[in-house]
């Protein structure tokens, strides 16, 4: 018999904004403004590199486990095209990546061989945003 997986595994998310060329960059410096005007998330670093397990470059976006409802739909309709990996962050990060996760817009190669399989769920990133507008 499986195990049911309680929804408490789940700590918090992140989405993963990718872009390629300048346009795409561009989008998604739109995008993050559009989400810092309206959801408490934690906007990450830019990183024009790939990083870790990102095969392309991107920004995080940390969110706590109640925004999701209104982030994730949210971004279905704004991503302009863009790749977003939206995982869970359990206590284990490979399969939060590349078994558990969804894509909105085209799924990207992620490096799993470089994340753990056991390790502190992480609990979500402190908010840097003051949203004023509403969704
Ligand atoms: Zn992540």
């Amino acid at each position: 018999m499986n195990e049911v997986r309680p929804l408490g595994e789940i700590a918090s998310y992140h989405a993963h904004i990718y872009y390629g060329d300048a346009a795409e960059r561009q989008y998604a410096e739109w995008l993050r403004l559009r989400i810092g005007e309206r959801f408490r998330v934690r906007l990450g670093t830019w990183r024009d590199a790939p990083v870790g397990p990102h095969a392309q470059a991107m920004y995080q976006v940390s969110f706590a486990t109640e925004i999701f409802a209104s982030l994730v739909p949210w971004l279905m309709l704004n991503h302009g095209g863009l790749s977003i990996l939206i995982h869970p962050n359990t206590t284990n990060p490979k399969r939060d990546h590349l078994i558990d996760p969804l894509w909105i817009g085209r799924a990207l190669e992620v490096h799993g061989e470089v994340l753990g399989e056991e390790d502190e769920a992480e609990e979500a990133l402190e908010v840097n945003t003051a949203p004023t507008l509403a969704v």
